[in-house]
Parts: C-alpha cells; sequence; structure tokens
C-alpha cells in the first residue's frame, strides 16, 4: 500500500460501498451507448468518488490519483468492475487509465501541461487509434498502414483505423502511423483539420465506452505532436499495452463476480422439482467451477501485479494470465447467465449486458490465438539450437 492515509482493506470497503451504493443503483439500460447521458451521469459520479476518497486509483499521486501500485490497483479495480460504470466513475477505465501510464512516461514539459494533466484530472477524454480495416494493422501491428510524412517542416497523416475506443468525444487521440524512420506515435486534437469520425460502430459491447472508425486525411501536426521519439512507436506502445492488458483482467474479474454474485442470489431463492436450484447438484457445480476460475484468475493477476511492481519483465506472464482471464471471465457470466434461465438473458437484470462485455475480452490486447502463439515460441525458442536427435529425446533405452 501506498503511503496514503488508509489501509488497503479501508479503500476496498469505501469502494465497495461506492459502487454499491452510489453506481449500481444509477446503471441503468437507457445510458447504453448514449454518449450524453453516460457523460451526466459519470461527471456526477466523478465528484462523488473524489468526495469519497477513490477517486483515481491508478492515477499518480503528483497528478491528484491515489498512485496505487499495480498490486493494489488489482483489489481496487476488482471492486470498480462490478458495475460497467464503475471504472469511469473512478477514473480508472480503458483507454484513459493506461494512456496517463505512458504519457507520464514520454511527455515533453509542454505535452504534459496540455495533455497529461487535463487527462488525469478528468477534464480531457483521449483514445488510443493503433488497429486499421485490413489491409492495416490488425493482430500484426507490422502490417500498419497509416502514414506520417514530412511536409514543410511538418508532419502529413494519412490512413483510417477503427475500433478505437472511446474515440467518441475525445479531446485528443494518440495515433501511431509509419514514418520512414519507422512506427511513431502523434498526439492528434480531435478538432485539428483532417481529423474526422467516420462512424461509430455498432458493436456487441460498448455499454459504456463505444468504438469509432476514425479517418486522417491531410492532418497535419507539428514536431511537438510527436510522442517519444520518431521510429519508436512499438516500443514505446508496450509501456501502455502490458498495463492494459492486466488492468482489463482487473475490472473484468470484478465482472464476473456480479454476474455471478446474481446468479447465486436467483438460485437461492427461485425453486424447481421441490427444491431451491442452488440445492440441485449441477447447479452447485456451476457455482464452484465460477469460483474456481475466478480464484485462479485472481492469483494470476495478482502475480503478475506484483512482478510488474517490481519492474521484472512481465511479457510471457501477462500473456498468459490475459489469455486464462479473458477465457476465464467468459465461462463465469456464461455460466451465470445458464444459472438464471430466461432472466439472465433479458434485459432485466445487468447479466446479459455483462456477458455482452466480457466476450471481445478474448480479442482485444491480443486475441487468444495470437498469444498462445507468442507463448509457445518463447518457450520452444531455447530448443533451436539443440535438435531432438543431439539432445537425447531419441535415446529411449531399449528393454
Ligand atoms: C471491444 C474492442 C475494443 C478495441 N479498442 C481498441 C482501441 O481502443 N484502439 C485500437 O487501436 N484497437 C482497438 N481494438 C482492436 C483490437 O486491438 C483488435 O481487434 C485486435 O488487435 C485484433 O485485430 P483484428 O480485430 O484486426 O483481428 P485480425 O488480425 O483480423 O484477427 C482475427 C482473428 O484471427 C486469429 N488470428 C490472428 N492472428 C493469428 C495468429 N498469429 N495465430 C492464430 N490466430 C490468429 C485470431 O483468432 C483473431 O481473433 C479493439 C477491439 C475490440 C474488440
Amino acid at each position: 500500500m501506498n503511503p496514503t492515509s488508509v489501509t488497503l482493506e479501508t479503500l476496498r470497503q469505501r469502494t465497495r460501498a461506492f459502487i454499491n451504493d452510489e453506481v449500481i443503483p444509477r446503471e441503468d439500460a437507457s445510458l447504453a451507448h448514449d454518449f450524453v447521458a453516460q457523460n451526466r451521469v459519470i461527471h456526477a459520479l466523478r465528484q462523488q468518488a473524489r468526495e469519497a476518497g477513490v477517486i483515481g486509483p491508478g492515477i499518480p499521486r503528483e497528478l491528484g490519483g491515489l498512485g496505487l501500485s499495480f498490486r493494489d490497483r488489482a483489489v481496487i479495480l476488482e471492486e470498480s468492475g462490478r458495475s460497467v460504470l464503475g471504472p469511469h466513475a473512478l477514473q480508472a477505465g480503458p483507454p484513459d487509465e493506461t494512456n496517463i501510464l505512458m504519457l507520464d512516461r514520454l511527455c515533453t514539459g509542454t505535452q504534459r501541461t496540455r495533455y497529461l494533466e487535463p487527462l488525469a484530472a478528468g477534464s480531457a477524454t483521449s483514445c488510443f487509434a493503433m488497429t486499421e480495416p485490413p489491409p492495416g494493422a490488425g493482430s500484426d501491428p507490422a502490417m500498419l498502414q497509416t502514414r506520417a510524412v514530412r511536409r514543410n517542416g511538418k508532419w502529413v497523416i494519412d490512413g483510417r483505423k477503427w475500433f478505437i475506443s472511446g474515440a467518441l468525444g475525445a479531446d485528443f487521440a494518440i495515433v501511431m502511423a509509419q514514418t520512414e524512420s519507422g512506427p511513431t506515435m502523434f498526439i492528434v486534437d480531435t478538432d485539428t483539420p483532417g481529423y474526422r469520425t467516420v462512424r461509430v460502430i455498432d458493436a456487441l459491447d460498448g455499454f459504456i465506452s463505444s468504438h469509432c472508425e476514425l479517418s486522417f486525411e491531410s492532418c497535419t501536426v507539428g514536431d511537438d505532436a510527436v510522442l517519444g521519439q520518431v521510429g519508436d512507436g512499438f516500443a514505446h506502445a508496450q509501456l501502455r499495452l502490458e498495463p492494459a492488458r492486466l488492468t482489463h483482467c482487473m475490472r473484468f474479474i470484478g465482472a464476473a463476480r456480479r454476474a455471478l454474485e446474481i446468479a447465486e442470489r436467483y438460485v437461492s431463492g427461485r425453486e424447481s422439482f421441490g427444491k431451491p436450484l442452488g440445492q440441485h447438484q449441477n447447479v452447485q457445480t456451476l457455482i464452484a467451477d465460477s469460483h474456481i476460475d475466478l480464484y485462479a484468475s485472481r492469483t494470476m493477476t495478482f502475480d503478475v501485479a506484483t512482478r510488474m511492481d517490481a519492474g521484472v519483465s512481465v511479457k510471457h506472464e501477462s500473456s498468459m494470465a490475459k489469455v486464462f482471464v479473458s477465457e476465464a471471465v467468459g465461462r463465469v457470466v456464461d455460466r451465470a447467465v445458464q444459472m438464471t434461465g430466461a432472466f439472465g438473458i433479458s434485459g432485466d437484470s445487468m447479466l446479459s449486458v455483462l456477458y455482452r462485455e466480457v466476450r471481445p475480452f478474448r480479442i482485444f490486447d491480443g486475441a487468444s490465438e495470437v498469444h498462445r502463439s507468442a507463448i509457445a515460441q518463447r518457450v520452444l525458442k531455447q530448443y533451436a539450437q539443440s535438435p531432438a536427435s543431439s539432445s537425447g529425446v531419441f535415446n529411449i533405452a531399449k528393454p
């Protein structure tokens, strides 16, 4: 725990109370995809969160947040994730939270004042624009098509991005573009001529943060828009990718837990064949397997968080945690829907919303298949220098 005046457990209890008493009651199906209405609610909740002392768990203390370690953040973000409004109410939601971390490491003094400080204060919002429609960058970032070329001492950006979360209403975008010297990140104000929000993409998820398609047509910015070093865009992006992956795990564990809580309450009250649903052994299996999934998810997340706090490389472990947690939370929410029957797929509870929100986690921040491939390749690399014929694999003693 950081040198704040409260213990982690006190902060957890405060956050839980805030989510239960203030945030969950504001969940309303009519808020879904309604950017204006959401903004109004989120701003009001943030004010309350500030007063309750729970705002900005991951924002550095010098920027007005609680500056929690990753390990402590795991506990608080899980609580926030119990509501679809929770992470944003606490200013702990994507993409701003991880953009803050990256900007804090890379910003010049001027960029700090102009972008980072308003973002951390909650008076500005941002998005991170990397993915492109085919044939551009998706799972393979090397397929980057968006170009930034030098013209008259400026950078001229042309290209297309899609599935850019939080782009609707964002004040600035962090845009990955290819330059002669390699991939480079640019901070682009969204009112820059040539920057255009083409559409909000109709998606399975996105109750609170919709995804947009963006176009850049001769969108011209100065050298002061370069974030970090020209040509180092992919290396810089790593600063946000691992924290983003991990904080998504934290929040989605909370979402899955909420779904399970709803289901547990349901099976304790509803009856079939003369007894509460929860007394049927097959239902008990669904509950037990879900708790096992959550326990394993939490344990992996805590371990990666502890390593990150220690400054140890977590490339391998964060991949494994991301794959496991994204699939485990899907299983948990799916079982919760199953246990609640028709009610679970209706709009009468948040279950159907949670079901839709967790599904894309197996795709963004690296699809499961891509991570599995990277995990196996890293493992197999050590054998590349020693072919099986010379390593004793085939020297099995004959009977
Ligand atoms: C909800 C959501 C929010 C997002 N937010 C953002 C955002 O804010 N900013 C941003 O830049 N992007 C964002 N994205 C995009 C996300 O980063 C991409 O969806 C992701 O990188 C995968 O790229 P793709 O969708 O083009 O899939 P593709 O590259 O077309 O891959 C499709 C599928 O092919 C399989 N596949 C691909 N490569 C391999 C491989 N090597 N081995 C085996 N199988 C493989 C996987 O099953 C994969 O799901 C978001 C996506 C979603 C769903």
